[in-house]
C-alpha cells in the first residue's frame, strides 16, 4: 500500500517569496504510450516481412509521424514485445498502423516532460540553487535538462552545501 500526503508548500517571513524570483522555463508535454504487440508493422516502415527490426526509432523535427520515438523496452514471457512511444497526441485509435498483433495499449499524459532547451545566455537565466539563507532548491538542474542523473548530482551537491554550512 502507498500513502501520498500532498504538502501545501508556502513561504513565510521572507521579504520576497523565493520562488517568485526564479526565472521560469517553458515545458513540453508528451503522451507516453506503452504498447504490447507482436512486432512493428513492416508495411508502415516499407520493409519486407522478415526484416531485422530496430530497437529504437528516432525522428527529426520535420517528421510527419505523430510520435517522436519508438523504443522496444521489453519482451514478455508469452513472446509479446513491449514498446514505448513518445507522442504529440494520443494515438491509440491508429496504433495498428505502426504495429502488428496489438493486444494492449497504455497511455499516460505527462504535462511537464522536459524543458524547452532555449540557449542560456546569462547567468541570471539559471534558477538559483540557494534561494535564501538556509533555503535550497535541489531541482535547479531539472529546469535546464530533466534527467535522473542531474537530479541525483544536484541533490548530492545541496547535501554537501548543507553539511559545509552546519558542521
Ligand atoms: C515521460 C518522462 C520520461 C523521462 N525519461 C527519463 C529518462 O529516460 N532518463 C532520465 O534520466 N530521466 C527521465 N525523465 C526525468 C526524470 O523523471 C526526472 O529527472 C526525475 O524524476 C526528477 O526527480 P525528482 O526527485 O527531482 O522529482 P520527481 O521524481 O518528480 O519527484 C518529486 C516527488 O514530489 C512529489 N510532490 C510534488 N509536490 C508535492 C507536494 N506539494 N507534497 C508532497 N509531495 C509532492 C511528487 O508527487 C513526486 O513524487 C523523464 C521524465 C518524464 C516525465
Amino acid at each position: 500500500m502507498s500513502l501520498f500526503i500532498l504538502v501545501d508548500v508556502s513561504f513565510h517571513n521572507f521579504s520576497v517569496d523565493p520562488l517568485s524570483k526564479q526565472p521560469r522555463r517553458t515545458w513540453t508535454y508528451w503522451y507516453v504510450h506503452h504498447v504490447s504487440a507482436i512486432s512493428l508493422n513492416n508495411n508502415f516502415f516499407k520493409q519486407p516481412k522478415n526484416w531485422s527490426q530496430p530497437q529504437a526509432i528516432l525522428t527529426t523535427s520535420n517528421s510527419s509521424t505523430p510520435w517522436a520515438t519508438i523504443q522496444q523496452v521489453a519482451r514478455n514471457k508469452n513472446g509479446m514485445n513491449i514498446y514505448k512511444l513518445f507522442c504529440f497526441r494520443n494515438i491509440t485509435s491508429t496504433i495498428d498502423r505502426y504495429f502488428l498483433g496489438v493486444n494492449k495499449v497504455h497511455v499516460k499524459y505527462w504535462r511537464y516532460t522536459f524543458p524547452v532547451l532555449a540557449p542560456i545566455e546569462r547567468q541570471s537565466q539559471f534558477q538559483a540553487i540557494q534561494l535564501d539563507d538556509n533555503v535550497f532548491n535541489i531541482n535547479t538542474m531539472e529546469s535546464v535538462a530533466s534527467a535522473m542523473e542531474g537530479s541525483v548530482i544536484s541533490g548530492r551537491n545541496v547535501a554537501m552545501m548543507v553539511k559545509e554550512k552546519w558542521t
